[in-house]
């Protein structure tokens, strides 16, 4: 069976789709079979993979009204062993579907889409919107982790509770298996007091849910990094494009940590 994990925070640009597209793509250069699912509107991930909007005809908003199968949209990659579901402008659709408080079950449509092609796959990532709104709570209860990134900056925390709120939530009424897997310090400047700040801040409450390379060592943060920035518009994740650069190691040791479990 594979592991489904969301990346999630209602804050905008914090790394989510950044953390979604790199980690499935050192998940899958490990060898893992690895889906990456945008469900954002924006597509951001679907182009970080290097999909124009002209590319592909379905994405997943056919699949969450239900005219296609998860299968019958599922691209290809030039990363080996990582597969993409895209996404579209035209999935701010769903939101007014899944709005209809007629529609029976409408926090666990991507759910049933899922276990369709779960047995495909090891991992299952997903790529959310910056809300809490529906799509984000398919995600939430389609999953068995969230990864929740917090960028290194001032306001890093604001809005957190509201999120840990909507998660906890979640798992008592919709998918009682979810857990945070953990906190993401994104975009870290180590020159920069307020980042210090900030890990500072997310290691004082919640220590034990930082990611770390070793047991006791220390924790894993994605270092604010220009290749990082610059490989979406190559349309590759940042281990294809520089594959030494400071975040590739980052997001390989997040991946390593991610298989130890
Ligand atoms: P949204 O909420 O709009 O979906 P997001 O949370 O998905 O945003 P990203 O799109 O991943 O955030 O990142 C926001 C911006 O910050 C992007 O321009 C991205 O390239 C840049 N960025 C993300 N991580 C890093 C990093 N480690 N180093 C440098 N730039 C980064
Ligand atoms: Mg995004």
């Amino acid at each position: 069976m594979s592991e489904v994990i969301s990346i999630a925070n209602q804050k905008g640009g914090v790394g989510k789709t950044t953390t979604a597209v790199n980690l499935a793509a050192s998940l899958a250069e490990r060898g893992k079979r690895v889906i990456l699912l945008d469900i954002d509107p924006q597509s951001n991930a679907t182009t970080s993979l290097g999909y124009a909007r002209g590319d592909y005809e379905y994405n997943i908003y056919h699949v969450l009204i239900g005219s296609k199968k998860l299968s019958e949209v599922i691209l290809d990659t030039e990363v080996e062993n990582l597969s993409l579901a895209p996404s579209n402008i035209g999935l701010v659709g769903i939101e007014k579907e899944f709005y209809n408080p007629k529609k029976r079950n409408r926090e666990l449509v991507l759910k049933e889409k899922i276990e369709e092609i779960s047995d495909r796959y090891d991992y299952i990532i997903i790529d959310s919107p910056p809300a809490l709104g529906p799509i984000t709570i398919n995600a939430l209860s389609a999953s068995d982790s969230v990864i929740i990134p917090i960028q290194c900056e001032f306001f890093a925390l604001e809005g957190l509770a509201q999120l840990l709120n909507t998660v906890s939530l979640i798992k008592k009424t919709i998918n009682p298996k979810l857990k945070i897997k953990g906190f993401l310090p994104t975009m870290y400047s180590k020159q920069n007091n307020l980042s210090k700040q900030v890990l500072a801040d997310l290691t004082h409450h919640f220590k034990d849910k930082l990611f770390h390379k070793k047991k006791g060592k220390e924790c894993i943060v994605i270092p604010r990094n220009v290749k990082v920035a610059e490989s979406p518009s190559f349309g590759k994740p940042v281990i294809a494009y520089a594959a030494k650069s400071k975040g590739s190691h980052a997001y390989r040791d997040l991946a390593v940590a991610i298989m130890k479990g």
